[in-house]
């Protein structure tokens, strides 16, 4: 066992929120660690949409030049193929935002950015290839973080763990946190084809009994295909050929890159899952982002929920936390101010699930009829506008008020 530590924050997970809400402790002063179990942030097919909602915290942290000029592509219009019709279904521009648009960018370059941009924050410390393993409790209260290092066990003692370990949270299980299940009826395939000059803006595809998702990534095609829950393994048996050739039947437009798709092992599955906790906290303990609530990809909403719920920790926590250790009433103020958010946008997913993929997914063979709500909002500009408005900004946007010190 390695010399123990003591830090006013100790975050599990730098993923969206973790990184985030790292950034803005830091940079209100207050000591804090990130563990982080990877040695790098690359992952592959992670939530690479950085909606109009996050892309204001940036500006308001004084980020935004900076993180504009990394690499991305940015998506304005949400179209899809409805049974072969073109459907228009928000439109960003119409949004209000400030940013208007999605920025498509590796998670990887995000978290990444982060965390070189907190550098300048001597009291934000981020440990990567460091995991944790359990809480560590007394009085029946969290005081503290098991983890495991490159160099063996360490414990980390701190008045508040933010658990932002993702929907796999080991730190829910270990609180004894129950999950309340929503449930979803698809699962995702994610992969990658080659592209050339060709561009198409639509973006979702949907025939009788199959759908995707195609996003232009400039260089390549970022594609998402959706298949019923449970059924990776007959899609598999039915071989990669058959696979390639579903897609194309779809896409006609992916023909030329389809080759990339050698087999499995460029594809990549998403289990997918919408889930809540019933209590977010215990003494000396909140959760947050998908550690709270995971979210179908509906939307591509994931990141930025999350990025949300850490400007709200930030916001109501920071303060508390320069005095010591806040009560749990005050970290309850959290899911009182994040879980409205979340469960409208989840009853849109399922309702999107419901509505549309459950009836894409069902086999058969008559054309796909594009529904009534979607031929309205169509056939109405201002109506694209509003759905981007709760897609791009969200329910109860955050806006940064925690307290910045001198960086060093
Ligand atoms: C294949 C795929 C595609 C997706 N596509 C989209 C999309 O297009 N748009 C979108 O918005 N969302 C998408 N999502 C969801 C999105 O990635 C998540 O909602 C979002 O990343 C949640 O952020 P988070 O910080 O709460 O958790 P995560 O991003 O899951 O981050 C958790 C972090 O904690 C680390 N960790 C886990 N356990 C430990 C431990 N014990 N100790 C230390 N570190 C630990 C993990 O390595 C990870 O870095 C996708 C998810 C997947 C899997």
């Amino acid at each position: 066992m390695q010399a123990g530590r003591k830090v006013q924050c100790c975050i599990v997970g730098g993923g969206p929120a973790g990184m985030m809400l790292g950034y803005l402790l830091g940079r209100a002063g207050i000591e804090t660690l990130v563990l982080e179990k990877h040695a790098d942030f690359f992952r592959d097919f992670r939530g690479d949409t950085v909606h109009p909602s996050t892309l204001q915290v940036m500006d308001e942290l004084g980020l935004i030049d900076d993180f504009l000029k990394l690499p991305h592509d940015k998506l304005q219009r949400l179209e899809g193929y409805f049974g072969g019709t073109a459907l228009r279904i928000a439109d960003i521009g119409r949004s209000g935002a400030k940013h208007p648009f999605i920025a498509f960018m590796p998670q990887w370059d995000f978290l990444n950015f982060l965390r070189d941009k907190g550098q300048r924050y001597p009291q934000l410390k981020v440990l990567m290839s460091t995991e944790a393993t359990d809480l560590l409790w007394s009085d029946g209260a969290v005081v503290g973080v098991k983890a495991q290092d490159t160099e063996g066990a360490i414990e980390i003692k701190a008045d508040l763990v933010v658990a932002c370990d993702g929907r796999h949270s080991v730190v829910r299980p270990s609180a004894k946190l129950d999950v309340e299940e929503i449930g979803a009826p698809m699962d995702v395939l994610w992969f990658r084809v080659g592209k050339g000059v060709e561009t198409e803006s639509v973006f979702a595809r949907i025939e009788a009994g199959k759908m995707m998702v195609t996003l232009d990534r400039g260089s390549y095609w970022q594609c998402a295909y959706v298949i019923a829950k449970g059924q990776y393994d007959a899609v598999k048996a039915r071989g990669i050929e058959a696979f390639r050739a579903d897609v194309m039947d779809l896409a006609p437009i992916l023909k030329s890159g389809i080759g990339d798709v050698k087999g499995w092992e460029d594809v990549k599955l998403l289990t997918v899952a919408i889930n809540r906790l019933k209590r977010w906290t215990r003494p000396g303990l909140l959760c947050i982002g998908d550690a709270a609530h995971a979210m179908s990809p509906v939307g591509g909403v994931g990141v930025n929920l999350a990025v949300q719920d850490a400007v709200a920790t930030a916001n109501l926590l920071a303060d508390k936390l320069m005095k010591g250790r806040p009560s749990e009433d005050d970290l309850d103020a959290v899911r009182q101010r994040r879980e409205f958010p979340t469960r409208v946008t989840q009853a849109m997913q399922v309702i999107v699930q419901n509505n549309i993929i459950s009836l894409a997914l069902k086999p058969g063979t008559q054309p796909i009829k594009p529904p009534m709500f979607a031929r309205i909002i169509n056939a109405i500009p201002w109506l694209q506008g509003l759905t981007a408005r709760f897609l791009a900004v969200g329910i109860r946007p955050e806006h940064v008020q925690s307290p910045t010190s001198t960086p060093g």
